[in-house]
């Protein structure tokens, strides 16, 4: 009797497994970025350690017929790093250091590697990162797939920082690129959100850890570009520039706080050298989140912001690598009924004020969340295939919040399609690694040469192994 009762317990376990399993392949496994808004069912996520992990992700990928989507940090948000039924490699834990070159500032990491990580390396040899997003938190492969840029207003995108790569292609085999070596790849695969092959290890150039002086000042939106124009653009002693435009109901994008970072020949105060930990956590979390909910708390926040973080009306001394890893952990937000996402408009410096008018009007027309806004300078970019600066341009980056229901997803494309609209008439663009709210022939008026994008691509990787949400969108 116990015989029979420990075989049917054990037939009932396998019974078990083979059940779950069905269950489980049925229900896939779910990706998804940061903005929560672009859940999707893949065939697998392989966690990257090592190159072979990569060449076997490839050759399984060719056994069963799927494709292969690459992810950093995903805070990319719009399927950039996934399609339905993908493999998708998870780069972030491979992430070594590899090598630093003191004598040529030349760092060599894996492309996991955060910003957080070269800072806390490079530190202590005196060393900064030339191009990075306004925070650390991202992946260095994430951030050349995307071609970010950053606030030193002296560089443009990433792209003119990079040494060289190595690119993993479709078939496992790996190449060198650089600007001599496969030099058509090197503008495309920076920018290429991952479609042209994986990136396997980048050489990055480093400057100098400088001490900068902060001095905030507040304007009225109106006199930014003349501001601008002659304080900050071609002055050879601004290492850091940014800015932001109130949120606030009370101003709501008419004032503007610049904050340039001046540098300053001042080495003697060591302990300005000393890396900053993310502080203040619950403080920011608790004013962002009142914020979020209310005018009253937009007016408040606002009103503290330009007091205790840009700090107008005092001086702050702060090395480069302090300045460029500012407070971002108080952002993580999980709400079941909304979220928050990011949009960035690229314009020309001359149609700021005519932009920000028209941009005012769709925010209260729409009854939009705006959470911030900020402004950087982009120059002219004449490297990359798919160039967003397409002259000197002002970036403004918005961070709003929106909600999860189909309805209020259907009222945020209809109002970024808006927004998209005013900066292409204003000779502008918009950023590629958000939702993909922007309609195909937007996306082709902001980037023109998508189509030979496309070509490229498909001689690059004739089987187009690498897939992801953005591309299927947009190709067809
Ligand atoms: C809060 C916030 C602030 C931001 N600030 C800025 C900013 O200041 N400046 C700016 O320019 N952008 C900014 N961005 C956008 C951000 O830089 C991009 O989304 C960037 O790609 C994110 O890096 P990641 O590590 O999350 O990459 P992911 O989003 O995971 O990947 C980005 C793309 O790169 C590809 N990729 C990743 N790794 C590899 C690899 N090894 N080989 C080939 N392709 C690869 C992916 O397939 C994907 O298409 C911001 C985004 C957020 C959410």
């Amino acid at each position: 009797m116990k015989e029979i009762w420990d075989r049917m317990r054990i037939i009932s376990f396998f019974l078990f497994l083979i059940i779950s399993n069905v269950a489980f392949a049925e229900k896939g496994i779910v990706f998804n970025d940061v903005s929560r808004l672009n859940p999707t069912v893949v065939y697998k996520i392989v966690k990257v350690h090592r190159i072979q992990d990569i060449q076997n992700a490839l050759q399984e990928a060719r056994i069963k017929g799927v494709k292969v989507s690459i992810a950093g940090k995903r805070h990319s948000q719009g399927g950039q790093q996934s399609c339905v039924n993908c493999i998708v490699l998870d780069m972030f834990e491979f992430n070594d250091i590899i090598s630093l070159d003191t004598q040529n500032k030349i760092i060599e990491v894996q492309p996991g590697a955060t910003w957080e990580q070269i800072q806390d390396y490079v530190n202590p040899y005196g060393y900064a990162i030339k191009v990075m997003q306004a925070s650390n938190v991202f992946t260095v492969g994430g951030s050349l797939g995307s071609d970010i840029h950053g606030n030193d207003p002296s560089y443009g995108t990433i792209i003119e920082t990079v040494k060289s790569f190595h690119l993993m292609k479709a078939d496992g085999s790996v190449i060198k690129v650089s600007r001599e070596e496969n030099s058509e790849l090197f503008n495309i695969v920076i920018g290429g959100y991952g479609l042209l092959g994986v990136i396997t290890d980048i050489d990055l150039e480093l400057t100098d850890n400088v001490i900068y002086v902060m001095k905030s000042e507040v304007m009225d939106y109106t006199a930014f570009p003349n501001y601008f124009n002659t304080r900050i653009l071609g002055n050879k002693n601004v290492g850091l520039f940014s800015a932001k435009l109130s949120n606030a109901p009370d101003s709501l994008l008419k004032q503007v706080v610049s904050s340039p970072y001046i540098k300053v020949n001042d080495k003697r105060n060591k302990s300005l050298f000393k890396l900053h930990k993310e502080s203040w956590l619950v403080f920011n979390k608790f004013f962002f989140g009142l914020s979020r909910k209310s005018g009253w708390g937009k007016n408040l926040r606002w009103c503290l912001e330009k007091f205790f973080v840009a700090k107008v009306g005092r001086t702050e001394y702060i090395c480069r690598n302090n300045a460029m890893r500012p407070m971002i952990k108080f952002l993580d937000y999980y709400s079941p009924k909304n979220t928050d996402i990011l949009q960035e408009y690229f314009i020309p410096i001359d149609k700021f004020v005519e932009f920000v008018d028209g941009l005012r009007k769709i925010i209260k027309d729409k009854g939009v969340n705006l959470l911030s806004i900020t402004i950087r300078y982009v120059p002219h970019d004449t490297r990359s295939f798919l160039p967003y600066a397409k002259s000197n341009v002002f970036s403004l980056v918005l961070y709003i919040n929106q909600g999860l229901n189909a309805e209020q997803v259907k009222q945020a494309q209809m109002w970024t399609r808006e927004m998209v609209d005013l900066a292409l008439s204003a000779g502008g663009t918009y950023y590629l690694p958000y939702q993909l709210y922007p309609t195909k022939e937007q996306l082709l008026n902001a980037y023109p040469n998508f189509n030979e994008f496309i070509e490229k691509k498909r001689t690059y990787d004739p089987g187009s192994v690498f897939m992801n949400r953005f591309y299927m969108q947009y190709s067809n």
